[in-house]
């Protein structure tokens, strides 16, 4: 059975996108632990990240690295932070994360709660910014 994430890349449930390639597609955390946190996914469905070839993981960490840019021209932070968990959902994902502190990773922190028009307006600066609009 498709993952919830295959569903996602497919269209099939709605997200609000930041980036999309042939291979990789980067929404924003439905859960997120501050504004401009993103997933982004191999289209391939596998589970575990390090199952992916090692051109496939390369890939996929250069393809984060450029949303990585944009998350931080759109929402300017000290860093964005990378953590890959996977344990709740089985498809490989990277989390981004724009922090301006340590704790602001803490996957424990409470989970901001956004209206839909937060949601698109965040995923639309960080869209704008990795398409260099921004
Ligand atoms: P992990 O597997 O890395 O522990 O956590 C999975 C992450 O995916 C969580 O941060 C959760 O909020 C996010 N997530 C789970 N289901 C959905 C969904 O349907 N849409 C979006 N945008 N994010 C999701």
């Amino acid at each position: 059975m498709a993952t919830i994430f295959s569903k996602i890349v497919a269209g099939e449930i709605p997200s609000y996108k930041v980036a999309e390639d042939d291979k990789f597609y980067a929404f924003l955390d439905i859960n997120p632990l501050v504004k401009g946190h993103t997933l982004v996914v191999p289209k391939k469905e596998v589970d575990y990240i390090y199952d992916l070839s090692d051109e496939e993981l390369a890939a996929m960490h250069v393809f984060a690295k450029h949303v990585a840019l944009a998350i931080q021209k759109a929402f300017p932070c000290r860093k964005v932070g990378e953590a890959v968990i996977g344990l709740e959902v089985p498809h490989a994902h990277i989390h981004l994360i724009p922090i301006q502190n340590e704790s602001d990773m803490l996957f424990s922190n409470p989970k901001l709660k956004l209206s839909d028009e937060e949601f698109k307006s965040i995923a639309e600066r960080i869209h704008n910014a990795w398409e260099g609009k921004a």
